[in-house]
């Protein structure tokens, strides 16, 4: 970087809110010279590739309206900006649980209508799958699932054709005012500890939201200690996501090389806790030495699809996955956009999934970057 003016933007964070926003403030805003600061040796190797893969399309959010909806909106947007990251083999399918379920077949297909996403009758073979005393209804639906790696590639890709500068094994340590109205952001990288001048700064950390000062929303935040459990499933399974709804079920979505991977809302999340500045999620994540729960997670998804009997682990991911707690009970995922109260010109930025990347675009478009 050498002796550096001052920047334009620096982005906290290279996962895909970091990298969307970076490629963002260049195209579409114009900003001459940003800088993405991530502390990993790559990009895009943390929640944005430890994750389900879904597309979501607003099946998944019966509870919230307006998540479903802007899931749909987002779609085609999405996979515009990374057509390459779409899987094209995948047949999705929602089942609506017997009992216990916090919406009904009557509620699921009213919501459905209203948000406007298509509800198929399924094919016989993939009804099949589930035990019909087990579940209200089965359907198949246009949800699509991405190829992450491809993901991963397109948004290099987007970076350079941008002409953002990244910076890689970058950790951002604090944030300080300084008497020009600029902020200067102090990283500890290979070269050891500097400070960066920067207008802007965007934290796009997700779970490391609260640890650079002057977000005061992030109290708000919940972070889990998630399992997903990868898994080789019977051969049925084959490119078909399966998602039981809505409550304590599971899901079983295609990963790469033919595998899948598994999750169940109770057996996922090992451990779960609100915002603290004194925890840090990723030492939690790194110190965590729990056993897998694969075996309670399959037994569980199996009462539902008995052929899932003959799933057999493979691995396991984990990662910290962090919402707003306000969205506790309708299990929304909307964003957080924060702009600094103490420091001026830092944002603080949180999506629960990946298309919401596109609403943070559409905020940020109302903001003066000057
Ligand atoms: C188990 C699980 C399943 C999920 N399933 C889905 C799904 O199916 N579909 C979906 O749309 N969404 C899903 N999500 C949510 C989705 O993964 C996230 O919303 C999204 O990836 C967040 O992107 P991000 O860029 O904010 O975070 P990240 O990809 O985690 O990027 C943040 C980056 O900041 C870096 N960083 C942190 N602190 C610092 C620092 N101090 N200095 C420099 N760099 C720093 C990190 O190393 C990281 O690379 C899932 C999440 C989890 C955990």
């Amino acid at each position: 970087m050498g002796a550096s003016p001052v920047w334009d933007a620096v982005v906290v964070g290279g996962g895909i809110y970091g990298a969307s926003i970076a490629v963002y403030l260049r195209q579409a805003r114009g900003l001459a010279r940003v800088l993405v600061l991530e502390r990993a040796p790559a990009l895009m190797q943390r929640a944005s590739l430890r994750n389900q893969a879904r597309i979501h399309a607003g099946y998944h959010y019966p509870r919230s309206l307006t998540t479903g909806a802007r899931s749909l909106q987002n779609v085609p947007r999405f996979l515009a900006a990374h057509p390459s990251a779409l899987r094209r083999d995948i047949v999705s399918v929602y089942a609506i649980a017997a009992s216990h379920s916090k919406t009904n077949t009557r509620q699921f297909v009213r919501y459905c209508r209203e948000i406007g996403a298509p509800l198929h009758e399924p094919r016989p073979a993939l009804a099949a799958l589930f035990d019909p005393a087990q579940v209200e209804s089965v359907f198949e639906v246009e949800e699509s699932v991405m190829d992450l790696g491809a993901l991963a590639r397109s948004v290099d890709a987007a970076l350079t054709k941008a002409g953002v500068e990244v910076q890689v094994q970058t950790e951002v340590r604090g944030l300080r005012k300084l008497a020009s109205g600029a902020l200067e952001v102090q990283v500890e990288g290979q070269s050891g500890g500097r400070g960066v001048e920067a207008r802007h700064v965007f934290n796009c950390t997700y779970s490391a939201l609260g640890r650079l000062a002057g977000a005061a929303a992030t109290a708000g935040l919940r972070h889990e200690l998630a399992e997903l459990a990868i898994v080789e499933a019977p051969p049925a399974l084959a490119g078909v996501a399966l998602t039981v709804m809505d409550g304590p079920y599971f899901s079983i979505v295609p990963h790469e090389g033919g595998l899948h991977t598994l999750s169940h809302v109770r057996y996922t999340p090992h451990l779960s806790w609100s915002e603290d500045a004194t925890i840090s999620p990723a030492g939690r994540l790194a110190e965590y030495r729990g056993d897998s729960r694969f075996e309670r997670m399959i037994r569980a998804a199996a009462r539902f699809s008995p052929v899932l009997a003959h799933t057999r682990q493979v691995g396991s991911i984990f990662e910290v996955k962090t919402v707003l707690q306000a969205n506790e009970a309708d299990d929304g995922r909307p964003i957080l956009l924060e702009r600094s109260a103490d420091f001026p010109g830092l944002y603080s930025i949180l999506g629960g999934k990946i298309d919401n990347v596109l609403d943070v675009l559409d905020r940020l478009d109302a903001e003066a970057l000057s």
